[in-house]
C-alpha cells in the first residue's frame, strides 16, 4: 500500500522505503528495494515509471533492479557506485576476502549486474518533468552514497537514503568502516550532515524509518553525535568538515587539507588557487588504500563559503595545479563546471590532464580538465597585481611545476610535492618512479630552489615552512645523494633503464573501442640512451584485432622522443566479457631482441569509463 505524503509523493515500505514522485500518469521512484512497490501503483493512478532513481548501490535499495530491466524501466545510480552495479562480477571477483582490511558494507552489493541508463553527477541536476532533482553527495554509510533535493508540493524534500533514520540516529553503525579500525565513514557522517542541513530542507525522506519533518534539528543533533563519538573513539577534536581556510600571509590563505590549497587574493576579490583537492587525510585515505572494482577518488566542495564570507573571495578567477595527482587536482573539474574557473598549467601537464585515459602514472585523476593555457619553462605571467613566474621541478614526479611570486613582500614558492620538511630542519624530495623520474630530476629541482631561494615555501602537504640558505643548500644535498644512491643500486649501464620504465610506451594507455570500432593510436619511443638509437616493433595482436601499421621502425637521437602513428581495429564479434583486452608490442632495440616491453589495455566497454564529461568515446591527442 502506498502512504501518501503530499499531493504527488507518496512512500511504499519494502525492504527499503521507495519514495514515488508523480506528474499525472507517470511516476520516478527513489530506490526500487524488492519492485514490489510496481504492483501498487496503479492505486493512485500510476501507468508508467519512467525512472528509478538510486541513492546507494546496497541491496536493499536494488534487489529489484533485474526486474526493472525486464520491464525497461531506466535506472540512475551515483557516478561513485556504477561498478556496483554495471560491474558486479569484477566486484565480486576481486574483492578481498580472505585478511580483511578493507572492511567497507560492499559485501551488500549485487549479486549479478544490471544495467543502468545514466549516472548522476555529484553537485549537477537530474531533470524530470516540472522536478529538479538536485545531486548532493553524502558519502558515510557507502563512500559513493548521495542525496537527491527537490522542491516537491511546494516543500523542499531531501531523499537522504541511509544518512539518518530517525532524529539523532542512522540505521547501522557497521556501514561506517572502511579501513580497519578507522573513523573514517563517522567522518563523512558529519561533513554530509553539516552540509545536507546547509541545504534547508523542509522534509528528509529517508531508506528506513518515517519522513522527518524537523530537519535542521534530527540533522543537527545526529551530526554533534558523531562529533562527540569521533572526539571519545578516535581523539579527533577536528572532524574534515571543520577543516577551516587561515591566513598565511595578508593575500595568502591556506586550506590545510591533506593536499593543500594555497589561495591568493586579489584586491580585488579574484582568487588564484594552486591546486584543490582532497580535504584530509581520511577523505584520501579511503580511496587510496581501498579502490574496488574501478574506484574514483571523490571530490567534495569544501570551504568555499568560508573563503567568501571571511576572506572577501568574490570570484575564483583562475587555478594551476602544482602537479597532475589526484589529491592536488580532484577539485578542477568542479571549480571549472560550478565556478567558471580558468585552469592553466604548465605545459608537461597539459595533455595529462585533458586525457588521463592516455597515461599510465600514479595518481592520475580520471575526470578530464580543460586547459585554457599552457605554461612554458620559466614562463612570467601576471595576474591581478601579481607576477608570477613558474619552472619545471621534477623529481616526484616529472609532470610537476614550481610557482614563484611575490605576495605581501615575501618571496614564495609554491612546490607542490617536491621540497618536504622531515623533522626538524631536515629537507628533502621524494620519488614514486611510477610517476616518471629520470636520473637527473632531482639534481634539476635540488639546483633551481638553490637559484631561487625562495623565502617560504607553500608545500603539498603540511608546511608553510621559511628556509635559508642553509636550507636550501641542504636540500640540493639530498637531492644530489639521492641520485648518488640510484647510481649505486642499479645494474644497467643507463641509470635511465633502471628508473624509467616507459621509453617504449603505447599511446593512449586505455584506449575506449566497443566491438567494430577503430581507435587512432600511437607508438612513443623516447632515446633514453647515450647514442643514436633504433626501436623496431611490431604489435602482438589478440586474434581477429588488426593495425595499420601493424610494425615499424623508429630512430631517435639521444633524449628525442618520436611518435608514429597507428590505427587499431576491433573485430565487431569481440565479447565484452571481459571488459579489459590488452596487447602488447614487441621490441628490438639497435639489434637487440628484448620482447614485449610494452603493452595498452583497450577499454571495450568506454560508456562505463569515469568522467567522459559526455565525449564518448573519449578522444585523445592521436585525434588531433
Ligand atoms: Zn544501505
Ligand atoms: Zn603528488
Ligand atoms: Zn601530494
Amino acid at each position: 500500500m502506498l502512504e501518501k505524503i503530499s499531493d504527488h509523493l507518496y512512500l511504499f515500505r519494502d525492504t527499503c522505503n521507495v519514495y514515488v514522485v508523480t506528474d499525472g500518469s507517470r511516476a520516478l521512484l527513489v530506490d526500487f528495494g524488492s519492485g514490489r512497490v510496481l504492483d501498487h501503483l496503479g492505486d493512485v493512478g500510476v501507468s508508467q515509471v519512467d525512472w528509478i532513481l538510486h541513492t546507494h548501490h546496497h541491496r536493499d535499495q536494488c534487489q529489484g533492479d533485474s526486474l526493472a530491466n525486464e520491464r525497461n524501466i531506466p535506472i540512475a545510480v551515483p557516478a561513485h557506485e556504477l561498478p556496483y552495479f554495471e560491474e558486479v562480477e569484477v566486484f565480486w571477483g576481486s574483492r578481498q576476502i580472505y585478511d580483511i582490511y578493507d572492511v567497507r558494507q560492499t559485501f551488500f552489493t549485487l549479486a549479478q549486474s544490471v544495467r543502468t541508463a545514466r549516472v548522476l553527477e555529484d553537485y549537477e541536476a537530474f531533470e524530470w518533468g516540472p522536478y529538479s532533482f538536485s545531486i548532493q553527495p553524502s558519502p558515510g554509510h557507502t563512500l559513493g552514497h548521495i542525496a537527491l533535493v527537490a522542491e516537491i508540493d511546494g516543500a523542499r524534500v531531501a531523499f537522504s537514503g541511509d544518512l539518518i533514520s530517525a532524529p539523532g540516529k542512522t540505521q547501522t553503525l557497521y556501514d561506517l568502516q572502511y579501513a580497519y579500525g578507522a573513523g573514517d565513514g563517522c567522518d563523512y557522517m558529519v561533513y554530509s550532515l553539516a552540509k545536507l542541513r546547509g541545504r534547508d530542507c523542509g522534509l528528509l525522506c529517508p531508506s528506513h524509518g518515517d519522513p522527518i519533518g524537523d530537519t535542521a534539528q534530527a540533522l543537527r543533533s545526529l551530526e554533534d553525535k558523531f562529533r562527540d563519538y569521533l572526539k571519545h573513539r578516535w581523539g579527533i577534536g577536528t572532524p574534515t568538515h571543520d577543516i577551516a581556510p587561515r591566513a598565511i600571509l595578508p593575500h595568502l590563505v591556506q586550506i590545510p587539507g591533506c593536499s593543500n590549497t594555497w589561495i591568493v587574493v586579489s584586491d580585488s576579490g579574484k582568487a588564484l588557487f594552486v591546486d584543490y583537492g582532497s580535504q584530509s587525510r581520511t577523505f584520501m585515505y579511503s580511496f587510496d588504500v581501498f579502490f574496488e572494482a574501478g574506484n574514483r577518488l571523490r571530490m567534495q566542495e569544501h570551504n568555499i563559503d568560508l573563503l567568501r564570507d571571511q576572506f572577501g573571495v568574490k570570484e575564483i578567477d583562475l587555478a594551476l595545479p602544482s602537479h597532475y595527482h589526484d589529491d592536488h587536482v580532484n577539485g578542477l573539474p568542479y571549480l571549472q563546471k560550478h565556478h567558471s574557473t580558468r585552469i592553466w598549467c604548465y605545459q608537461n601537464m597539459t595533455d595529462i590532464l585533458r586525457h588521463p585515459h592516455g597515461y599510465k602514472l600514479g595518481c592520475t585523476y580520471p575526470e578530464p580538465v580543460q586547459i585554457e593555457r599552457s605554461l612554458a619553462q620559466g614562463e612570467t605571467f601576471q595576474w591581478e597585481e601579481y607576477e608570477f613566474q613558474v619552472f619545471h621541478t621534477p623529481g616526484h614526479a616529472d609532470y610537476h611545476m614550481a610557482m614563484f611570486g611575490q605576495i605581501d613582500g615575501k618571496r614564495v614558492a609554491f612546490s607542490g610535492d617536491e621540497v618536504n620538511l622531515r623533522g626538524d630542519d631536515h629537507y628533502a624530495s621524494n620519488n614514486i618512479w611510477r610517476n616518471h623520474v629520470h636520473a637527473n630530476s632531482h639534481e634539476i629541482t635540488g639546483t633551481l630552489y638553490l637559484e631561487h631561494q625562495p623565502e617560504l615555501t607553500c608545500p603539498g602537504h603540511g608546511g608553510p615552512f621559511e628556509m635559508n640558505s642553509a636550507h636550501w643548500q641542504s636540500f640540493h644535498d639530498w637531492c644530489m645523494k639521492e641520485q648518488d644512491h640510484w647510481r649505486s643500486l642499479a645494474g644497467p649501464a643507463s641509470l635511465e633503464q633502471a628508473v624509467f620504465p616507459d621509453y617504449v610506451f603505447l599511446y593512449p594507455y586505455q584506449p575506449p573501442a566497443a566491438p567494430g570500432d577503430e581507435v587512432r593510436m600511437q607508438v612513443w619511443y623516447e632515446n633514453i640512451f647515450e647514442e643514436e638509437s633504433t626501436l623496431e616493433y611490431r604489435l602482438v595482436l589478440p586474434r581477429g584485432w588488426s593495425a595499420d601499421p601493424d610494425s615499424g621502425t623508429i630512430s631517435a637521437a639521444p633524449g628525442e622522443k618520436k611518435i608514429r602513428d597507428f590505427v587499431l581495429r576491433i573485430p565487431a564479434d569481440q565479447s565484452t566479457a571481459c571488459r579489459r583486452q590488452v596487447f602488447t608490442i614487441d621490441a628490438t632495440i639497435d639489434g637487440r631482441y628484448m620482447g614485449q616491453l610494452a603493452e595498452a589495455v583497450v577499454d571495450l566497454r568506454p560508456e562505463l569509463d569515469w568522467g567522459t564529461g559526455g565525449e564518448n568515446p573519449r578522444c585523445s591527442a592521436a585525434d588531433e
